[in-house]
């Protein structure tokens, strides 16, 4: 009868032969990495995020999750594909759109990976109980992840391994019968602050903190409303998530790539003219299969809106004319405030003309506000 190290050995085996790039397995959540999460969403930093603090039960309670939990099987896989420095922040007429957001929605790719690795668990303790979770349950991945050997988690609160970079999903299956548990990674960010200092909102609040309201991944993505004034400019031309944080990380400068053929950048352009005059069709098109259609049409165009008002690019000001008669709200109130960062007191007399008839209380505050800047 096989020992539990020979039978987690061939799971590992076989989930490298599926095409994970790490595996480690954790045992039970610590009560440190609880506090911290409760400590963290106690200052609010969660924003509108509340899925974060639902579920609290299950989220500090694996055993409400999966009822006897024993072990978390934890996975790394590289997405990277592509290499990435700060260069394409000078490019300001083409949309930044983070490196895992590329390509195909990671979530279809995993799942029959995942199904083949439960059967192995499965199979090699027969009768067991699993669970998978990709990035969809209330469980404290990263925590579990660095316990499980995966990785420490950075100054900006991604997971990181020596000689592998950051670019990666994590993933977990949750098993309740006891396999060989991993040694914890150690943290090696030393003093290291480059994540902290690059940071174009200030987000990474103190090590190892995000305030995940200033995080542009958050501004661009989860926010569903206007996205508050005091970040735009800030914003740049990231349009969809940022990686700046992980760019600048000394440890992604010998990132592993994959050649793994569903997170290679999809064709279409991102030019931010040609983005601003997607319209539904256009947009669900280009965008079908990828991370991106998250946001819908409404939040990707009001990110474009503001990332061509960073833009100094005067070829834009045709286009964002005609996107001051877009039938959402949210995208002809970006569009006023980028017009008056491209055309400043210019915009006035075109505000005034083409809104007259205005009558969404979004788009007339932002008038209101370049009206009170450029009077
Ligand atoms: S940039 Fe430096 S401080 Fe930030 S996560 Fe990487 S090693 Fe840690």
């Amino acid at each position: 009868m096989s020992s539990i190290n020979a039978k987690t050995q061939r799971i590992k085996n076989f989930a490298l032969e599926l095409g994970f790039n790490g595996f480690g397995v954790a045992g039970e959540e610590s009560a440190k990495s609880v506090k911290k999460y409760k400590e963290w969403l106690d200052l609010g930093y969660e924003g509108e995020m509340s899925y974060m603090s639902r579920n609290k039960e299950k989220r500090f309670n694996l055993d409400a999750v999966l009822s006897g939990v024993k072990s978390v099987v934890c996975l790394r896989t590289n997405y990277l594909t592509a290499d990435k420095d700060m260069e394409f922040s000078l490019n300001k007429d083409r949309g930044d759109i983070s490196l895992y957001a590329l390509n195909e929605d990671y979530h279809y790719v995993f799942t029959e990976r995942h199904r083949e690795l439960e059967k192995k668990i499965q199979e090699e303790f027969d009768g067991c109980q699993t669970k998978v979770y990709v990035d969809t349950g209330p469980i404290l991945e990263k925590p579990l992840a660095q316990k499980a050997g995966l990785g420490w988690i950075g100054k900006h609160t991604n997971l990181i391994t020596e000689d592998v970079g950051s670019y990666y999903f994590l993933s977990e299956i949750l098993v309740d019968t006891i396999l060989d548990i991993s040694e914890p990674a150690l943290d090696r960010c030393g003093t290291c602050r480059s994540c902290i200092d690059i940071c174009p909102t200030r987000a990474i609040v103190a090590p190892y903190i995000l305030d995940a309201r200033k995080c542009i991944s958050y501004l661009t993505i989860e926010l569903k409303g206007v996205i508050p004034v005091e970040f735009r400019k800030a914003m740049g031309n990231h349009i969809y998530g940022c990686d700046d944080c992980q760019v600048v990380c000394p440890w992604n400068s010998l990132a592993v790539k994959t050649d793994e053929e569903a997170f290679f950048e999809r064709d279409g352009s991102r030019q931010l003219i040609d983005l601003m005059l997607m319209d539904d069709e256009a947009f669900r098109k280009r965008f079908k299969g990828s991370p991106v259609k998250r946001t819908k049409r409404r939040g990707l165009l009001r990110n474009v809106a503001v990332a061509l008002g960073n833009s100094g690019n005067l070829s834009a000001v045709d286009p964002l004319i005609d996107a001051l008669c877009d039938h959402e709200p949210l995208i002809r109130a970006h569009v006023v405030w980028a017009l008056g960062e491209l055309l400043r007191e210019k915009a006035l007399p075109i505000l005034k003309e083409s809104l007259a008839g205005e009558s969404e209380e979004i788009v007339k505050n932002e008038i209101k506000l370049v009206q009170a800047t450029y009077s």
